[in-house]
């Protein structure tokens, strides 16, 4: 089997060997939210790539670091994550249902936010989990991410674990919407409303002052006129027990599972990696940083998502057009 060497970003986003006319087009990854990290070990490149290859039926995980080199930070990095940063925190599942001005605070920020945050776009690690769909290589992808990134890449095998900012539900009639419709009833109600906010977070959030939220006005559900959320499971709420049996029967069915830019501090996304471990499926580990399943892991690569999977799907590409 031939390994390409690594190439620079400009090469690797320019390389014309996949086929895929979307990788040629893309623009280089924004890394001001990509921890810094060595160059990938050759040794565990290699091993990766036959970690990949050898898989039929692939179940992938992702979190934020896929999404940090399309410009969205994450929470968790050092240096360069929201905590590190910041004194800001998501808001609480619970703040968001018992308090009127949560609610009102956390809508003028995310209104603010939601021409730049609606605006990402994915990067090659996306585009490459795209390609391998496509190519039968992924069984299913499940993404902690709420970007919509996934989907926008073209994704269909996917599922959006914690949920996805661009839809927006009734929390009493379950009504859903989309997130775009909603800021047009914002500007509609809060005309000449125009503050400024700064320091998009990962779930679109702005920074914003009590004093400048004070007066913003937040619609209810055109149906029944319940409250309305974001399609999104806020910190300290759970996943629903139905979209976590699913993903489970995904698991089930695949023969492998790679984690891609995730620390897995959360339980929601850990619990399928101690799945796959007590059903002796290999694991493989893609992050920056150490992870909670380090233990657990066949192998682990500390590196960049887009740097890695491009590399990978550069030479899977080879072994299937040189079986
Ligand atoms: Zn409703």
């Amino acid at each position: 089997m031939q390994f390409l060497p690594l190439l620079t970003a400009t090469e690797r986003l320019t390389f014309p060997r996949l086929g895929c006319c979307r990788f040629s087009s893309l623009v280089a990854p924004s890394l001001a939210f990509v921890p810094t990290s060595p160059p990938p070990d050759s040794i565990k490149l290699e091993d990766l790539q036959k970690f990949v290859s050898r898989s039929k039926k692939l179940f992938v995980l992702t979190g934020a670091g896929m999404s940090t080199e399309s410009g969205i930070p994450d929470y968790r990095s050092e240096a360069v994550g929201l905590y590190a940063r910041t004194e800001r925190r998501p808001i609480q599942h619970s703040e968001f249902i018992c308090s009127a001005r949560a609610r009102q605070r956390y809508w003028a920020r995310n209104y603010i936010g939601w021409p730049q945050f609606s605006s990402h776009q994915p990067n090659v690690a996306h585009w490459v989990l795209s390609h391998w769909e496509k190519l039968g290589k992924v069984h299913w992808l499940v993404t902690q991410n709420v970007d919509a990134l996934h989907g926008k890449a073209e994704s269909q095998r996917l599922t959006e674990l914690h949920g996805c900012t661009h839809r927006v539900i009734c929390l009493n009639c379950k009504d859903m919407t989309l997130r775009t419709h909603l800021q047009e009833q914002f500007l509609a109600l809060n005309p000449g409303w125009d503050e400024e906010g700064h320091g998009v977070a990962p779930d679109g959030d702005v920074f914003l002052t009590d004093e400048q939220v004070k007066n913003f006005l937040i619609p209810e559900c055109q149906r029944c006129g319940g409250i309305l959320k974001p399609d999104v499971t806020f910190f300290g709420d759970s996943v629903n027990r139905e979209k976590v049996n699913f993903v489970h029967q995904r698991l089930a069915e695949s023969d492998a599972i790679l984690v891609a830019g995730s620390s897995l501090q959360v339980y929601s996304g850990y619990r399928f990696i101690v799945a796959a471990h007590e059903k002796k499926l290999p694991i493989a580990l893609l992050n920056i940083g150490a992870t909670r399943a380090d233990a657990l892991a066949t192998l682990k690569i500390d590196a960049r998502c887009g740097e890695v999977l491009s590399y990978l799907s550069e030479s899977e590409t080879f072994r299937l057009k040189n079986p």
